[in-house]
């Protein structure tokens, strides 16, 4: 099991690159040659750095002639380290398969100046990880609505035979109406090409069961690869609701230790704003158990914890979240 552990402090997470795997800083204008649907190419004035990430730059990037902005994602186009230039294939085979309100739309991907590009959905909201270094926590009601949100993303990936596998507060980006959308796909794993997943179920199930090996019933009961993605999330909503994921330690091996152990304690209150309700308390119980007990994306959503307190409709979102945290 890969965990990275995802810093609450530091500005740049510690990824697997070094600072010079990444590339310059975009020119002004950045040009997409042409293709089959775009036989004029395009231009792209470049504008202010998103972020860093391994060995990607972010940079804003809007359509010459036009008022559309995207994020123009930007790695070498020969990366030194072959683990990187495969987990950047990898992300771009699955990402760009995606199709979501709740995943960052992968628009596309061309070459310039020795540099690949990828053109992506603008969240210009930061990370969920943003959001609670500055805000400490964030409140149970934004909690339900991220959560539906990130239950379809969920459900939308699993239904394709994709696991994410890398879900944390730093790779779920915010639009600019306050909806999450999961990005970065570079340790997603593509569990059966060409075939939706309860479909592939369906088929390996149907054998005469004294012909099934047994590594096939074994991959079945745990089907379960996928489970992973569902104790993230239980993650996320701790974190999002304390400030610090559950069982945050000193050590690797003592984090590894408190997760097969289930030890994490929920703060006490101090004050009604981070109130925690037995609600919550039990949803994230459930979704940190054994692999096979985890609930799916739908049994999720039918959680009490869901209709216990207020859900904000869509457009309550973005003024609630500016007034009381103005930049
Ligand atoms: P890497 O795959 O190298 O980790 P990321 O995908 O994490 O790179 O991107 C690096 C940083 O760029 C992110 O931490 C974030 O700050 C920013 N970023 C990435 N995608 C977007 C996006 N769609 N909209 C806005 N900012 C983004």
């Amino acid at each position: 099991v890969r965990v990275k552990k995802e810093s609450m402090k530091s500005k740049a997470p510690a990824k697997l690159g070094k600072e010079k795997d990444h590339p310059p800083p975009p020119p002004p204008e950045v040009h997409e040659p042409p293709s089959s649907d775009r036989k004029d190419g395009a231009t792209y004035n470049t504008g202010r750095c998103l972020g860093k990430g391994g060995f990607a730059i972010c940079h804003e990037g809007q359509l010459a002639g036009t008022k559309q902005k995207y994020a123009l994602k930007i790695v070498k186009s020969h990366m030194p380290q072959k683990k990187m230039e495969q987990k950047f294939q990898t992300e771009l085979q699955i990402h760009s398969k995606m199709r979501h309100a709740n995943i960052v739309q992968f628009h596309r991907a061309f070459s310039f100046n020795q540099c690949t590009f990828i053109v992506l959905e603008l969240c210009p909201n930061g990370s969920l990880m943003d959001m609670v270094k500055k805000r400490k926590y964030v409140t149970e009601p934004e909690v339900r609505y991220w959560t539906v949100q990130m239950a379809g993303a969920i459900k939308y990936m699993h239904s394709k035979g994709i696991i994410h596998r890398d879900l944390k507060m730093g790779n779920i980006f915010l639009d600019k109406d306050m909806n999450v959308k999961v990005g970065d796909f570079g340790l997603a794993a593509l569990l059966v090409t060409g075939k939706d997943w309860q479909a592939h179920r369906r088929t390996t199930l149907c054998g005469t069961p004294n012909y099934i090996a047994p590594e096939i019933l074994a991959k079945d009961k745990g089907g379960h690869d996928h489970a992973v993605d569902i104790w993230s999330l239980g993650i996320i909503i701790f974190a999002l609701l304390t400030g610090k994921p559950p069982f945050q330690a000193a050590t690797q091996e003592e984090i590894y230790r408190r997760a097969r152990e289930l030890e994490y304690d929920w703060p006490k209150l101090d004050t009604s704003e981070n109130y925690i309700s037995d609600e919550t308390k039990d949803l994230v119980a459930g979704l940190l158990q054994a692999p096979e007990k985890r609930p799916d994306p739908d049994t999720i959503v039918q959680h009490p914890f869901f209709t216990c307190g207020w859900m904000p409709q869509d457009e309550e979102m973005t003024p609630s979240l500016r007034e009381r945290h103005p930049d």
